[in-house]
């Protein structure tokens, strides 16, 4: 009866199996980071193939069986879905300082060692606070929007983009967001297609694609009319084959499964009403039978059919129309379909790409469409993703007007001001001045890893003694362009190693880094710059994690070779 027994796998938490396994995490989400990140190739259970170099699609195609890991992989998840943004570097923090405490005995107990790492926490964040680190936002000019959203673009490589397509899309992505910003937040329909072009651009209205052989009479009719076009909008299969509909906001409506002759006939009847109407377009969410197509073509009505959730939400918004999600239940006096209706201003016939749309305008309506073009369909994806995330990123600048350095300066200046406030206290914790200092390397060097910088290979990085920032061998500037190499002259500041050629930390014997300037230099166009709210989260969420599952005496789990 051996097959009816479950297998559970007892593993203390510093356990080799675990740290092994913690490992071989960490390495994933590690290879994915910065310009320098690979493509992934994940092969899921069902055969199916995905190339990603974007945390959030990787996350969804990859299973773990370590229920911590699953754990840890949840918290990158609330990280991701808070701000889009951040979920490798939490994920490479939480793992790279779990490694280092529970491979490493240096005479403390892991709740000890917690406790220890919950008080630098506190004087971490409170590091973000300074000056010099939180910069503020300023809205007068849009260089830092520009800078936010170029610091998104050029992390992520499997997009496809060059440094013009690069320069091209962030100037589209922040006049999007300008253009459809009031009050309020607006939409921006973001559509990524395969396309040897690459240049992206803006229209303010909904796009609406088509062949070049739906281009008809009717159509150019609809785009010379004078005065407003009026709409009708449904979001239900206009074929009889599927008529019940589920929808996530609204209720579901299941009708008799009939025969898609008597659909048609029933159908006709009301769009015979419709006709009587004298309106211009109909929309529909998804596919419409081909009887209806050709009779609203013959009464000059244009049907814009298949159009997605997503365009036919925005139609919905931007026309006012109410959907129509029953045809049984449909009014068909004159009146009540009058008042379905929606209108826009004009329709225009657009050409972009090689390809050809159908622009529906409104003023005043806060949607626009951003076209974007990727050189494959992986790509397209990908690059869909990233647009949204910096959009998010700028909604949430407008909300919180603050950043920090980008590009591992932030991690660099708040490891250096660390290392000199932890030591400075060091009678407030219960332990020895080693053991100390061990526990600050730790975060130290986790802190470098999320920022990009491992210890392997990294000899060439260095630190200024003036501002604290992280610079690479033969830069002008710092990695994240705030402070140049006249400032670091003009404040008689050198530059030293961080790691030496073991991997090691060389930041503890270093006693001129006590003086540091809080000054806050000036944001340029082309500072690397990361969002304060996200960052300070993701610095904030991956230390919490840490204490907490550091709490966790012992991982029992079904083994996965059940
Ligand atoms: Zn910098």
């Amino acid at each position: 009866m051996a097959s009816n027994k479950v297998s559970v796998v007892l593993q203390p938490l510093d356990s080799s199996e675990f740290v092994s396994a913690l490992r071989s995490f960490r390495r994933v989400l590690l290879s994915c980071v910065g310009p320098e990140g690979g493509i992934k190739i994940v092969i899921s259970g069902a055969g199916y193939t995905t190339f990603t170099s974007s945390s959030s699609r990787l996350l969804n195609n990859i299973t773990l069986s370590n229920p911590v890991c699953v754990f840890i992989k949840q918290i990158i998840q609330s990280q991701i879905n808070a701000f889009l943004d951040h979920g490798l570097y939490t994920g490479i923090l939480i793992t790279s300082l779990l490694e280092k405490i529970l491979s490493h005995n240096i005479g403390l107990s892991v709740p000890a060692v917690a406790s220890i790492i919950e008080h630098l926490s506190s004087i971490l964040l409170s590091l973000f606070d300074l000056n010099c680190i939180k910069l503020k936002a300023d809205f007068s000019t849009v260089k830092q929007l520009l800078s936010v959203v170029k610091s998104i673009l050029s992390t992520k490589p499997t997009c496809g983009l060059s440094k013009a397509d690069i320069q091209n899309l962030h100037l589209s992505i922040v006049k999007g967001f300008l253009q459809t910003t009031n009050e309020t937040f607006g939409d921006v329909i973001v559509e990524c297609i395969e396309a040897t072009e690459m240049k992206s651009d803006v229209f303010l209205g909904i796009l609406y694609h088509i062949n070049y052989d739906d281009i008809s009479t009717v159509l150019y009719e609809k785009c010379n009319k004078k005065g407003c076009i009026s709409l009708l909008l449904f979001n239900i299969m206009l074929t009889g084959e599927e008529t019940s509909k589920v929808s996530e906001s609204r209720s579901i409506k299941l009708e008799d499964r009939k025969s898609s002759n008597s659909f048609v006939e029933e159908a006709m009847k009301l769009f015979e009403q419709i006709v009587e109407l004298n309106i211009d377009v109909v929309a529909c969410q998804k596919v419409v039978h081909p009887t209806i197509c050709l009779y609203l073509q013959r009464k000059g009505i244009l049907l814009l059919d298949r159009m997605g959730t997503d365009l036919t939400h925005a139609v919905e918004k931007l026309s006012g129309a109410t959907p129509i999600s029953s045809i049984k239940h449909c009014s068909q006096d004159p009146g009540g379909l009058r008042s379905l209706l929606g209108t826009v201003e004009t329709l225009k016939m657009v050409e972009h790409g090689q390809k050809y749309y159908v622009l529906l305008e409104k003023s005043g309506s806060n949607i626009a469409t951003l076209v974007a073009h990727a050189p494959n369909e992986e790509a397209a994806m990908e690059l869909k993703v990233v647009i949204k995330q910096s959009l998010s990123a700028l909604r949430c600048l407008t909300i919180y007007p603050a950043v920090v350095p980008g590009a591992g300066c932030t991690e660099m200046s708040l490891v250096i001001r660390l290392q000199d406030l932890a030591v400075n206290d060091f009678d407030k914790y219960n332990c020895s001045r080693s053991q100390l200092e061990s526990c600050v390397s730790w975060l130290q060097i986790a802190l470098l890893s999320a920022a990009g910088f491992t210890t392997a290979g990294s000899s060439q990085l260095t630190a200024d003694t003036v501002f604290g920032h992280a610079w690479k061998l033969n830069r002008e500037a710092c990695c994240c362009g705030l402070v140049s190499v006249k400032m670091v002259h003009d404040g008689c500041g050198r530059w030293i190693e961080v790691f030496n050629n073991d991997g090691n930390l060389l930041l503890q014997d270093i006693t001129s880094l006590s003086a540091l300037s809080s000054f806050p230099p000036s944001v340029k166009e082309d500072t690397v710059v990361d969002l304060f709210q996200t960052k300070h989260n993701a610095v904030k969420l991956s230390l919490e994690s840490c204490v907490n599952l550091l709490a966790i005496g012992m991982i029992v789990y079904k083994s996965p070779n059940d």
